[in-house]
């Protein structure tokens, strides 16, 4: 016999299952990411609770594609720029996608988390940088979108907070196309003039041709508290001395030739000797690590910064 109590957790549960805006188990991709939309259900920001408006993110809401390219030198790379697609007169709803956070990709039944390099609050639009995976189920179906087309995405989900009343050095850690996730961490810095934080972007790729966002990264150099160290094992120019060598030698003035004024770029692998190099503790301020990469190189990175940089390990934040 049911009880009238089990009929009411059916019905309730029921109607969990059917609102849009409740996490279900469904919603975890599966991938075993760092910061799983089970264990991160979105909080409202500060700045959405003071705007006392709508996310519009929240359930898997509906966004066009209106502009896409591929990078100049790797067409596996995509830039997606995607904008709310419903009710586009709605001054009610805001789109906020804190820094640190990404958003879940819907298509059917399979679900892949993206994170936003750029985002904007009042008309919701936000930019993801995707790397396609050969024979990935999401990376064909991107490969093949096209502007106008419709994409479902929810968020954002992540548990990094940002406190600007706490002066930080901040240790920004990147891989690859994950420096996507860090250019807002760097934006909300540099654009608080009463924020006194430095930081140091450690940016890891193959070589200068994989190094995303490179102007981006030099219009940030013109802030005081802002330096930037490309590292790029794979660095290869056409040399006899640096083919002999494999990968370009540090004195490769070909390399030299193509750093732009305040460009800092080492052949070598970012290691524990290195990150040793920026643990100057004359410089006042909580120090803090943010890794954004694969979970291996999370991990490696999380083990060598917490030695090298004496970090607490409560400030390092993988994304
Ligand atoms: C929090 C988070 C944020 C992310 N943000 C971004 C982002 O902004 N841009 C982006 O391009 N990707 C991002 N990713 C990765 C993304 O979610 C997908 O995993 C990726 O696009 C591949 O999905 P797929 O369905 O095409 O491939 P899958 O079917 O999942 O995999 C296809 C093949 O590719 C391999 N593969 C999958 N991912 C990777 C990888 N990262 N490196 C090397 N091999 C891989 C798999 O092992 C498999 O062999 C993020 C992942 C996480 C956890």
């Amino acid at each position: 016999m049911v009880t009238e109590e089990q009929d009411l957790k059916r019905e309730s549960l029921a109607s969990e299952e059917q609102d849009p805006f409740v996490i279900q188990e469904s919603d975890c991709c599966g991938n075993g990411c760092t910061n799983c939309i089970l264990d991160n259900k979105p909080k409202p920001s500060r700045r959405l609770l003071l705007a006392g408006k709508r996310n519009v993110i929240l359930p898997y809401t509906k966004f066009r594609l209106i502009w896409r390219e591929s990078h100049p030198a790797n067409d596996t790379v995509l830039f997606l720029h995607l904008r709310h697609a419903v009710n586009e007169e709605d001054d009610e709803s805001v789109l906020d996608i804190p820094p640190g956070h990404h958003v879940m990709l819907r298509d059917g039944s399979l679900l892949r988390p993206y994170s936003p390099y750029w985002s904007d609050f009042l008309a919701k639009e936000f930019r993801i940088l995707v790397k396609l995976q050969s024979g990935g189920g999401m990376s064909q179906k991107l490969a093949s979108v096209q502007v106008n087309d419709i994409l479902e995405f929810r968020g954002p989900i992540g548990n990094y907070q940002y406190d600007a009343s706490v002066t930080k050095c901040l240790f920004i850690i990147c891989q690859g196309v994950a420096i996507a996730p860090t250019l807002p961490l760097v934006r909300q810095v540099l654009e608080n003039e009463d924020d006194m934080s430095r930081i140091w972007h450690l940016v890891c790729s193959r070589d200068l041709q994989h190094v995303y966002f490179r102007e981006e990264l030099l219009e940030f150099a013109r802030n005081w508290n802002y330096k930037s160290c490309l590292y790029l094992p794979h660095q290869q120019c056409g040399s006899s001395a640096c083919q002999a060598a494999d990968h370009c030698l540090p004195e490769c003035l070909e390399l030299a030739k193509s750093l732009r004024y305040k460009e800092a770029a080492k052949i070598s692998r970012l290691d524990i000797s290195e990150l040793s190099s920026f643990a100057n503790q004359n410089i006042p301020g909580t120090r803090v690590a943010i890794i954004a990469g694969d979970s291996r190189f999370q991990e490696n990175m999380k083990e060598m910064a917490t030695k090298a940089l004496d970090l607490e390990p409560a400030n390092v934040y993988l994304l």
